[in-house]
């Protein structure tokens, strides 16, 4: 029988936080939900994290399918990597799309790394209120946008959060954050109720992302675990990650209480939060240790030898511009073998220079390439912790042999796992003795590999899932609850909730 879906996603809400704040009656509504639906823990399709999470579930594929798996990913054929703009370089087709073409009524508001479709049969919003805005707010029907920030306003922190580096930040300005998070949570609230009233939808979706601004900004207020915590942060009356939680159930509970009987009700938390430990900012200076390359040695020295005639006026601001600039990087990768390129900070990613896929490639295919992941993926495992002593890697994942897909070519080579049991602020090797000494990033809380999902509704029984369930099961699972079909699908519909 086709039914009619509520979603909800909580990006970034951390599933433990989730459990334990229900079972102490600090989120009411999640309480009652975790008590009436069916839950599993849906994994992403690691080791990739974050950016990965939330296009795996609306187009039920893995990366290699979809092409995106971060914010800023390498240009094929180029050394560059630049912002994944998700309307242009996003083409995979979105749940919401089979939808609409098979002829559903459907509403999709702020779904994560999501591009806009339009034409579709209903409305969809992007970038209004987000945790990383891509663009301007843009919706279809376009007169959307503009009549929803008239109407519940505009994002206060502009798509943003943004960070302070160096500094963190004030009990005054924790709380002027938190304030302007409860406000945004609050806002999409009521535009969704707004929606819901005006016509009724075979499929709407919202996702909130206000835990994941709050989680990557003040965790160490939350852990007490975390390095920089602070007391005022846990034992007086500022405790944001907390509120920003049950504003959260709020939002959940009134949705909830608006799908009834009529709809199934989706809420999926994810991908969860911790302390941001990663040994990433170190990644490509133990790979240039490794490599040991003596032109790519000369090349930094000389750089920085013509560097030091200029003026230093000259230097702070070329050093402000320049030598960050993703071009001086992409020029310094094509005398390289194999270099780090950016993703989330549970795993490093490392592109190797391969010959007919870069435009200087180095490594041959084939044999040379797979000896070179060896020999790579054996010396990072060798890795140690310079505090602790303990391994600084879990694994190391050659993608090539997970992954399948007509833009693998896209992804990164191999995914270097760190162990986050403890903060990462130095690394010691065979080859490079120890990395130098770095301080924590600006962001203290980052993510976990954590998700949850709850389906409730009229013949779902409330019981936890059987068996593993991948995000792309759960896409499928709602595509198979709308009789929408999905071509070419990396996950399976859920029996125990599709009924097959
Ligand atoms: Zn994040």
């Amino acid at each position: 029988m086709r039914r009619k879906i509520i979603f909800v996603g909580l990006d970034g809400a951390e599933p433990e936080l989730l459990q334990k704040w229900s079972n102490a009656g600090v989120l009411p509504h999640m309480k009652k939900l975790l008590r009436e639906s069916a839950w599993m823990e849906p994994q992403t399709p690691a080791p990739f994290g974050d950016g990965v999470f939330w296009p795996a579930f609306f187009t039920a594929a893995g990366p290699a399918k979809h092409g995106r798996y971060f914010r800023s990913q390498i240009v094929p054929g180029t050394y560059s990597c630049k912002r994944f703009d998700e309307d242009k370089d996003f083409t995979y087709e979105t749940l919401w799309r089979l939808a609409s073409d098979a002829g559903r009524k459907v509403a999709v508001i702020d779904m994560p790394k999501a591009p806009l479709k339009r034409g579709l049969n209903g409305v969809q919003l992007v970038d209004w209120i987000v945790h990383d805005r891509c663009g301007r707010t843009r919706s279809h029907p376009a007169a959307l946008a503009p009549e929803i920030t008239e109407r519940f306003g505009k994002d206060p922190n502009d798509g943003n959060v943004g960070v302070e580096p160096g500094e963190r930040r004030t009990p005054a300005a924790t709380e002027a954050l938190s304030q302007q998070l409860l406000w945004r949570v609050d806002a999409k609230r009521r535009a969704c109720l707004h929606l819901l009233q005006e016509e009724d939808f075979d499929l709407f979706m919202v996702a909130f992302q206000e835990a994941h601004d709050i989680g990557h900004q003040c965790w160490h207020l939350h852990d007490p675990g975390h390095p920089l915590h602070r007391e005022w942060g846990i034992d007086t009356m500022c405790t944001p990650v907390k509120d920003v939680y049950r504003a959260l159930d709020q939002a959940v509970g009134e949705l909830a209480a608006r799908a009834g009987d009529n709809h199934l009700l989706v809420v999926v938390a994810g991908l969860g939060m911790g302390p941001s430990y990663t040994g990433n900012y170190l990644l490509d200076g133990i790979l240039k240790s490794f490599e040991r390359n003596g032109r790519d040695a000369s090349y930094v020295r000389r750089q920085r030898g013509i560097f030091r005639l200029l003026p230093i006026g000259v230097r702070d601001r070329l050093r402000a511009v320049t030598f960050t600039a993703e071009g001086v990087r992409a020029e310094e990768r094509r005398r390289r073998k194999f270099f780090a390129i950016p993703h989330n900070q549970n795993a490093g990613a490392i592109r190797i220079n391969l010959v007919g896929r870069e435009p200087d490639g180095r490594v041959k295919p084939g044999y040379e390439f797979d000896e070179l992941c060896e020999q790579l993926s054996a010396k990072l495992k060798s890795l140690t912790n310079a505090d602790t002593g303990g391994p600084v890697v879990d694994e190391v994942v050659k993608i090539s042999e997970r992954f399948a897909g007509p833009h693998l070519d896209r992804l990164p080579d191999l995914l270097v796992v760190w162990n986050r049991s403890a903060p990462i602020h130095a690394i010691r090797g065979p080859d490079i003795e120890e990395t130098p000494r770095k301080p924590l990033g600006p962001r203290t809380g980052d993510h976990t590999q954590r998700a949850l999902a709850l389906v409730r509704g009229p013949g779902i029984e409330a019981r936890r899932v059987e068996g593993a369930v991948s995000i792309m099961d759960l896409g499928a699972t709602v595509a198979a609850l709308l009789e929408v079909s999905i071509r070419d699908s990396d996950g399976e519909p859920i029996a125990q909730l599709a009924g097959r």
